[in-house]
């Protein structure tokens, strides 16, 4: 394993030469929170950060997208043509993802990019990114990410991983994106012995420190319908309030509305991202809705996540343990104890327990 090392003190004058090449994206405060912002000719990612409040999705899956323009005057020889919004494809690097909202990539990728279908707008942003981690040397009370799929100073989905020791930063390089990027920051200077073996041990303490965990060894073996029937939805979706949030934070939420908005003679075509706890989410042009009742689409983002994405991609859950919707749900609905009720759970206890009441 290469190892280079930046001493904190030369971060600025690195990342100051890669802003001349990349849009430079980090987390910066905004008030209470961090968010990732592209950052401006005099800002410096602020690596003081346990996680971001919204993920990073929207660098490379923009919240609102023009996707079209066109014209609805007949005297223009152009009139209902849509025409494609050119898109930024210069390269962009974003400094001090975690390793989970990394992993949330390719994850997610298996939607945006297969043999048949190919987003493009996601697959270009993405192309165009280097993806540079933060490994976290003190996970959040509320991240589940070993049992998830990825770990602290997980490395899928990454180009670089940084580890901060003191002040110093240590970087690998783990693609040829990465290492370019390395090379134009002008961090080089190769790690002296000893550092691989901290590293080690850093990563040892902060899997140590991780106190959440779900299993779902046994959800890809369920019938769908036995757990689509299982009585405990009820009681989870009794207090949602379908505000949305948990999809909105979520690295691994994809799903989108496209909506065209006119202004006189001349319209734009857009996407937005959408949530599937809003009852039009699922609202037919016909009038029905499959989904009307709040139970439903409680149910339908957890099989969702944690059973339809399990047996269609045989690939780990829909979810990379961030912790965010457990932290950030108004009404403390837990993913956790869900996956685990639906791990756990026994239909023929279930009928029993029925039958003798
Ligand atoms: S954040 Fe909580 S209350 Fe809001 S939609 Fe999601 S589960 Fe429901
Ligand atoms: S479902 Fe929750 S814990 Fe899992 S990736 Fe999404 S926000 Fe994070």
């Amino acid at each position: 394993m290469k190892l280079i090392k930046i001493d904190k003190k030369s971060l600025k004058e690195g990342i100051d030469k890669l802003k001349r090449t990349y849009g430079v994206f980090g987390p910066v405060r905004e008030k209470d929170e961090f968010e990732f912002k592209a950052l401006g000719a005099a800002e410096m990612p602020d690596f003081s950060f346990s996680n971001t409040r919204m993920s990073p999705k929207a660098i490379v899956y923009p919240q609102t997208q023009l996707m079209f323009t066109y014209s609805l005057n007949d005297a223009d020889d152009d009139c209902r043509i849509l025409k494609e919004v050119p898109m930024d494809e210069r390269p962009r690097a974003v400094i001090g993802i975690r390793p989970c909202d990394a992993l949330a990539f390719p994850l997610v990728r298996r939607n945006f990019d297969t043999p048949e279908y190919q987003d493009t707008f996601w697959v270009k942003a993405y192309e165009a990114t280097t993806f540079v981690g933060l490994a976290c040397n003190v996970p959040c009370g509320t991240c589940f990410c070993t049992s998830a799929g990825t770990s602290p100073f997980g490395k899928e989905g990454l180009d670089v991983l940084l580890v901060e020791d003191g002040d110093d930063l240590f970087a690998e390089a783990l693609t040829p994106k990465g290492e370019a990027l390395l090379e134009t920051a002008g961090w080089t200077a190769e790690a002296g012995g000893g550092a691989e073996e901290k590293i080690t041990a850093l990563a040892a303490t902060a899997n140590e420190q991780i106190s959440s965990t779900v299993a779902f060894d046994n959800i890809k073996n369920r019938e769908i319908l036995e757990l689509y029937n299982a009585p405990f939805w009820e009681e989870e979706g009794f207090s949602c309030i379908n505000c949305g949030t948990c999809t909105y934070v979520c690295p691994t939420c994809w799903c989108f509305d496209i909506q065209d908005e006119t202004y006189g003679k001349s319209g734009v075509r857009m996407r937005n991202w959408d949530t599937c706890m809003s009852p039009l989410f699922t609202l037919h042009a016909s009038g029905h809705n499959p989904r009307t009742k709040k139970v439903e689409r409680v149910r339908q983002r957890f099989m969702h996540k944690l059973k339809y994405y399990v047996d269609k991609y045989d690939n780990g859950i829909q979810c990379v343990g961030c912790g965010r919707c457990v932290r950030l749900c108004p009404v403390n609905i837990d993913i956790r104890s869900i996956c685990n009720k639906m791990n756990n759970f026994d239909s023929e206890a279930c009928k029993c327990e029925t039958a003798s009441s």
